[in-house]
C-alpha cells in the first residue's frame, strides 16, 4: 500500500477500508507515513468527507495507536461525559459529583483550555494543591474510594489524536466533522468509558456554529460509540451566550460548588444542562429507572449536599485543600475587580461569547499557546443573560483582575461582544435537541 494512493483515493472521493485507514494511522504515529501525507489526506476529508464505515474505522485505529484503559476492576458501568467546548461551562464539575452521588461510576479524563474554550483540568486546578496528573494505579483508587475521580489523559492514550490535532491545527484541518468525531471518540473509548453522555454546542462559542452542524457531529458520534459497543447519548445545546455566569477557573469551580450548594436555581442555564448530562449518565450506569426518577435522584442529591461532599472528597483525594471549598469565594480573590457598565440602555440581543471567552483568555484565565501559564483566579463574573432589560449605567459584568495591563482592552471586547438593543430578542430553547 502507499499513502499517495490512499491520499488520491479520497481526493476523488472513494471509500477507504479498514485496513487503508489502518495504514494511514498506524503508519503516520510510527513516521512511515509523512506529516505532509497525513496532512494532504486529511485535507481531502475535509472537502470530502467520510462516511460511517470509515469514521469508524478511523476511531478504532486511533484507539489502537497507544494504550486503553483497563476498568474492570471498578465496579458497575463506567460513565462519562464530554462537551465539545463552550465557554464558562461548568458542566462536568456538577454533572460528575451528582452522578456519583447517586451510585454512578465516574472515571474520567479531561483535557486543557485552549483558546477561548476552558478546560477542566486548568479549573480543578485552581484549588490549591491539586494536581491532575495521577498514575493509572492511584486514578482506579481514587474512583473506587469515591466513585468519582476526573484526572488528565495519560501520553500513551491514543498517541495518533496528538499527532493528527497538532497537525490539524496548522493546517486548516480542525473543522471536519469526522475528524472531530474520531479525535473525541478514540479518548473516550481509549478512557474505557462504557456509557458516554456528549453535549454538543452549537453556535457563537462552539466550534460547530449551526444547529445543523451540531446535529451531524452528534449523530456521527453517537454512531461510532454505539459501533464500538458504547452506550452513547448526545444532547445538543445552544452556545450562543455564556453558559455559566462565571468565567475564569477559580471563578468557575466556585459556580459548580454554588451549584451543588442549592446557590443556584434548577432553571439556571448551568444547572439545566448538567441535570440533562447527569439524567443520561444515571440512567447509563443503570442507577434510575427513567427520566423523572433521575431527576429526583439527582435534586435529591444537590438538597442533601451530596454531591458537593463528592466534590469535596475527589479534590481531597487529589490533594486540594478543602478549605476553598468552604470559601468558594477564595477561588477567585484578585487583586482589583472592575465593574463593567451599560452605555445604553436596552435589552441584551445577542452576546458572542467566543469573544467574551477571548477577554477572559487575555487577563490571564486561558492560554494562547499550550506552554503559556494562566492565572488560576482571574476572569469575568457576567451580571446579564441574554433578552435581559438593562438601564444605561447598569453593571453588564465585573472583571478579577491581577495584572490591571490587559484590563482596559478586556473591557473594550466585552463591550463590544454585548448587543443592546431597543427589542428583546426572540426566546430559544437552551436544549436544542437530543441523539438517543
Ligand atoms: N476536541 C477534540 O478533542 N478534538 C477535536 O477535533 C475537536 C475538539
Amino acid at each position: 500500500m502507499r499513502a499517495v494512493d490512499l491520499i488520491l483515493k479520497k481526493r476523488e472521493r472513494g471509500e477507504l477500508t479498514k485496513q487503508e485507514i489502518d495504514f494511514l494511522v498506524s503508519g503516520f504515529v510510527s513516521g512511515q507515513v509523512a506529516d505532509y501525507q497525513m496532512a494532504a489526506f486529511m485535507m481531502a476529508v475535509c472537502f470530502n468527507g467520510m462516511n460511517r464505515r470509515e469514521t469508524a474505522a478511523l476511531t478504532e485505529a486511533m484507539v489502537n495507536s497507544g494504550d486503553v484503559m483497563n476498568l474492570f476492576s471498578l465496579p458497575g458501568v463506567k460513565v462519562d461525559k464530554h462537551s465539545t467546548g463552550g465557554v464558562g461551562d461548568t458542566t462536568t464539575l456538577i454533572a460528575a459529583p451528582l452522578a456519583a452521588a447517586c451510585g454512578a461510576t465516574v472515571a474520567k479524563m479531561s483535557g486543557r483550555g485552549l483558546g477561548h474554550t476552558g478546560g477542566t483540568l486548568d479549573k480543578l486546578e485552581s484549588v490549591p494543591g491539586v494536581s491532575t496528573e495521577q498514575s493509572e494505579e492511584r486514578f482506579i483508587e481514587i474512583v473506587k474510594k469515591t466513585g468519582l475521580c476526573v484526572v488528565g489523559q495519560t501520553k500513551e492514550l491514543v498517541p495518533a489524536d496528538k499527532l493528527m490535532y497538532a497537525l490539524r491545527d496548522v493546517t486548516g484541518t480542525v473543522e471536519s466533522i469526522p475528524l472531530i468525531a474520531a479525535s473525541i471518540m478514540s479518548k473516550k473509548i481509549a478512557s474505557g468509558a462504557e456509557g458516554i453522555v456528549l453535549d454538543v454546542k452549537a453556535g457563537s462559542g462552539a466550534f460547530m456554529k449551526t444547529e445543523a452542524d451540531a446535529r451531524r457531529l452528534a449523530d456521527a458520534m453517537v454512531q461510532i460509540g454505539r459501533s464500538m459497543g458504547r452506550r452513547t447519548a448526545a444532547i445538543i445545546t445552544a452556545m450562543d451566550c455564556p453558559l455559566g455566569q462565571r468565567i475564569g477557573n477559580g471563578l468557575e469551580v466556585a459556580d459548580a460548588i454554588y451549584a451543588l450548594s442549592s446557590k443556584l436555581p434548577l432553571t439556571d442555564p448551568l444547572m439545566e444542562v448538567s441535570l440533562a448530562l447527569a439524567e443520561k449518565m444515571l440512567m447509563f450506569a443503570g442507577a434510575a429507572e427513567n427520566q423523572r426518577d433521575a431527576r429526583a435522584r439527582l435534586t435529591g442529591a444537590i438538597e442533601s449536599g451530596a454531591g458537593l461532599r463528592k466534590l469535596a472528597d475527589m479534590l481531597v483525594e487529589l490533594g486540594g485543600d478543602e478549605r476553598y471549598i468552604e470559601r468558594p469565594e477564595l477561588l477567585y480573590s484578585t487583586r482589583e475587580r472592575v465593574d463593567l457598565l451599560s452605555e445604553r440602555a436596552g435589552y441584551v440581543y445577542s452576546m458572542r461569547s467566543d469573544e467574551i471567552g477571548r477577554a477572559a483568555q487575555l487577563i490571564g484565565a486561558g492560554r494562547a499557546k499550550k506552554e503559556d501559564s494562566i492565572d488560576p483566579r482571574v476572569g469575568i463574573e457576567m451580571a446579564v443573560r441574554l433578552g435581559d432589560y438593562v438601564p444605561c449605567g447598569e453593571r453588564l459584568a465585573t472583571l478579577y483582575i491581577n495584572d490591571p495591563r490587559y484590563a482596559e482592552k478586556a473591557r473594550r471586547a466585552i463591550l463590544s461582544a454585548i448587543d443592546i438593543e431597543d427589542a428583546p430578542p426572540e426566546k430559544k430553547p437552551l436544549i436544542l435537541g437530543a441523539v438517543e
